[in-house]
């Protein structure tokens, strides 16, 4: 194995040792912000002695991390501040991370040291195609590839002809890119006729949004590259978390840096290895911000089982979803990403969806699916039958019958950004229908 740095290649007996003094200092850390101070003293871990012990503590949750906005769970001294970060607000009002020098260098070093192990090198040309400002996943893997000594271009996103053009002038061979624009990217290369075979970029890091094996394979036939599915969120620094390996089976955690868990969302009861729940998460290394036993929402399992590539540090399955995507309609739960796997198995499809739920005040409730159709599905009967035969298969595999709406080619909003694929109307109505309306339910707070 050809490892980044030393913490890469620790064996469990290591990873448990230093999780456990990691996390003695994390709580020395913690415990100087109040909120940490009386849970940590409550739950009577001022002098933990194992990773077991932990568990007593109670989780964090976004709303813990709000009620403490701007400031409140700082534990440095502010002169030793260098960098914030806020949540991209997928749900809900923002929360802000923040980071001293050592925090920024740590973080730095996980996000090299992941795309080390999937190839990259300092004679690659890098280029991020991901938004900066406060998303973490510009700056965070800008660092990451500048440690590692990419040649990195700071594109930013949008602008799709740009980033072709800046892609072939400067042979750009590793992208980072959030798969929804990197099937809109896809789609444009295939429009202008460019050969993927010809087109210089052979890895694309992707992640920032949940995304399906059939999305990856997608877009790894429109580029011409692999894909490796990078995990991340801001409470945690952001991108560098959770990276795939060569294997492209399941996404390492740095568990020098984090500690993993995964609960069962109603109870809270750990789960065992290869049951999905809600993965729960904490920084070793971080002191400026530390964040312990955050409640991410992001619903995944632990791969049991050794990794082939040998790397010890757990393995977590793809991010199905995140527990508040979950649709309930008429009594059954479906996540998008069940819609996303169907649609994206069909190749008269194209590469922009999106799901729209209506309900009316008599409470009757209408999944809608709109899909792009591909180019080569013009004609009246292909879309008759291709709009039979995916309600079909939605049946199947959500078990509501879903309205089917085929649409034109680029006829779907789309965005720079996170793609929103879930259009739920039904909360429209229920604000209405309140005097107190929670604003933040219905429309999620943007930058
Ligand atoms: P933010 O902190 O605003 O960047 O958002 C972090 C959230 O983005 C995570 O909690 C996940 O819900 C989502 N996310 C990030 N990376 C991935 C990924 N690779 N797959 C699925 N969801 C992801
Ligand atoms: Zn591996």
């Amino acid at each position: 194995m050809d490892l980044f740095d030393q913490g890469e290649g620790l064996n469990r007996q290591r990873i448990a040792a230093l999780q456990l003094t990691r996390l003695k200092t994390t709580l020395e850390w913690a415990a100087r912000a109040p909120m940490y101070a009386s849970r940590i003293s409550q739950a009577g871990l001022n002098n933990i002695q194992s990773l077991e012990e932990f568990k007593r503590l109670p989780f964090t949750t976004k709303d813990d991390l709000r009620g403490h906005y701007p400031y409140g769970l700082v534990v440095t001294d502010h002169s030793k501040l260098v960098r914030m970060h806020a949540s991209s607000g997928t749900t809900g009002s923002p929360t802000a991370i923040h980071y001293t020098q050592a925090d920024i260098d740590n973080w730095a070093a996980l996000m090299a040291r992941c795309m080390y192990m999937v190839g990259i090198r300092n004679s690659d040309v890098f280029q991020n195609t991901s938004g900066y400002g406060l998303f973490t996943g510009g700056l965070g893997i800008h660092y990451g590839a500048e440690r590692l000594g990419c040649l990195t271009s700071p594109a930013g996103a949008g602008n799709t002809r740009r980033q072709l053009k800046l892609i072939r002038d400067f042979n750009v061979n590793v992208i980072h890119i959030i798969p929804s624009y990197a099937l809109y990217l896809g789609e444009t290369l295939r429009q202008e006729k460019i050969d993927p075979k010809e087109f210089p970029v052979r890895i694309a890091i992707i992640g920032a949004e949940p995304h399906t094996e059939e999305a990856r394979a997608r877009i790894e036939e429109l580029l011409g590259c692999r894909c490796y599915n990078s995990y991340g969120m801001s409470e945690m620094n952001g991108p560098g978390v959770a990276f795939e390996c060569l294997e492209q089976n399941g996404l390492h955690v740095w568990e020098d840096a984090y500690i993993v868990e995964v609960v069962d969302r109603h109870t809270q009861a750990p789960v065992p290895d290869g049951e999905f729940g809600e993965l729960v998460m904490t920084t070793l290394n971080r002191e400026g911000m530390p964040v312990l036993r955050y409640r991410t929402g992001d619903i995944t399992r632990i791969l049991p089982g050794p990794c082939p590539c040998g790397r010890e540090h757990v393995r977590i399955d793809r991010i199905t979803g995140r527990a508040d995507d979950m649709i309930i309609l008429k009594g059954v739960n479906i996540y998008p990403m069940q819609i996303e796997q169907v649609l994206l198995s069909f190749e008269e499809i194209g590469q922009n969806y999106l799901i729209e739920i209506e309900g009316s005040q008599m409470g009757q409730e209408v999944l809608r699916v709109k899909a792009e159709v591909g180019e080569n599905c013009a004609s009246p009967e292909e879309r008759a039958n291709l709009q039979k035969a995916l309600t079909r298969r939605l049946k199947d595999e959500i078990l509501i019958t879903p309205e089917v709406k085929l649409m034109d080619p680029e006829s779907l909003p789309k965005k720079d950004g996170k793609a929103v694929r879930v259009v739920d109307m039904r909360k429209d109505i229920k604000s209405e229908a309140t005097e107190n309306k929670d604003k933040d339910a219905v429309r999620p707070y943007a930058w």
